[in-house]
């Protein structure tokens, strides 16, 4: 008798959920990701209870087209990829098309969606199964409701922590979408009460003084460099103001916020001794490169991502610092170490 089996599709939509919703602020995260991929230029998200009792992303983006909603809950169905070619030229922030139906394996879902012409769609999901389909109200956009969240997982529900906690790393990713997207007016309501609203003007110093004030805003410095294979947009707060911890150093590629230890050494080593040992700096740092360059296909929540010429970039980094910082006459220029 045949041992090996393949799981069915909800079984593995909840396995591929164990890696893409950690918690309320991954949910929280990908659903912002769309919205942007959709076009978007306001961005809502309401959460109650960080997210515990309910996550509503509203967007007013491309919308999905009655033909294709229930399509967006299958596994590994996306409309931003469709040829191996594709995947090493990705321009959006999503690809994987995980995001939908693993959200919807652990929760309830709501769906109101409309590309703004004909009749929109509801949908009603209950751990990744359709309850409820009707026609609904014309306005462009698309809006996610998420509640029961793990009410299926036990045991992902048991490792959240608190509320202060949770709803911490859900300002945080509001916070790095908020700055990479400056042209976008996001806002982020928690149990009713307004953490974060940008103007969506293009102003990347005024979403950075609304999330770390205006006194940080005064101090920041702009830079822009440029080498073959890429492009480094800059702002970094001046020494004096400094951190405990490395999160403050926000790092963007082609948009994605991503994590890479050589990238941030890079950033230290720029600012070179103009910080005490222990503290790091307040960086945005934002580098464009061809797609081709960087393998984000390496992190289910993409996080992580591989460049073919890391060491190159990581100079770039370094020197267009080290320049800023020799402009204000903070590191003199003839002993500007190698
Ligand atoms: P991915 O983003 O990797 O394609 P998702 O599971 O996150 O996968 O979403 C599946 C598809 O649903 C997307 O490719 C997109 O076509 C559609 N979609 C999801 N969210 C939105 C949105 N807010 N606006 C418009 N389309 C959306
Ligand atoms: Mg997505």
């Amino acid at each position: 008798m045949a041992t090996i089996r393949q799981l069915d599709d909800a079984l593995s939509n909840k396995i591929a959920a164990g890696e893409v919703v950690e918690r309320p602020a991954s949910i929280v995260k990908e659903l912002v990701e769309n919205a942007l991929d959709a076009g978007s230029t306001t961005i809502l998200v309401e959460l109650e209870e960080a997210g515990l009792g309910s996550i509503r992303v509203v967007d007013n983006g491309s919308g999905i087209t009655p033909e294709d909603v229930e399509t967006a809950f299958l596994r590994h169905a996306t409309s931003k990829i469709q040829t191996d070619r594709d995947l090493f030229q990705i321009q959006t922030l999503g690809f994987r098309g995980e995001a939908l139906p693993s959200i919807a394996s652990v929760s309830h879902v709501l769906l109101r969606t409309s590309t703004g012409q004909g009749k929109g769609v509801e949908l009603t999901l209950e751990g990744g199964h359709l309850e409820s389909r009707k026609a609904a109200h014309a306005r462009k956009g698309t809006e996610l409701m998420i509640s029961q969240l793990f009410y299926n997982t036990p045991a992902r529900l048991k490792y959240l922590k608190t509320t202060h906690t949770e709803s911490g790393h859900v300002s945080d990713v509001m916070n790095r979408l908020a700055m990479s997207n400056p042209d976008v007016s996001f806002e982020y309501v928690h149990n009713q009460k307004q953490v974060l609203k940008t103007a969506g003007n293009g102003d990347i110093r005024q979403v950075m003084a609304q999330i770390y004030g205006r006194t940080i805003a005064s101090k920041l410095v702009s830079f822009s460099e440029s080498s073959l294979d890429y492009t480094v947009n800059g702002y970094v707060c001046l020494p004096e103001v400094n951190r405990s911890s490395r999160q403050y150093m926000s790092i963007y590629i082609n948009g994605r916020y991503i994590r890479n230890y050589a990238l941030s050494q890079a950033i230290l080593k720029g600012f070179h001794t103009l910080l005490p040992i222990g503290r790091y700096p307040i960086a945005v740092i934002q580098i464009e490169m061809n797609p081709m360059l960087v393998d984000v296909n390496v992190h289910p929540a993409k996080l992580e991502v591989r460049l073919s010429k890391e060491a190159e970039l990581g100079d770039l980094l370094i020197s267009s610092i080290k320049k800023v910082f020799q402009e204000q006459q903070l590191i003199p220029k003839q002993q500007q170490p190698k």
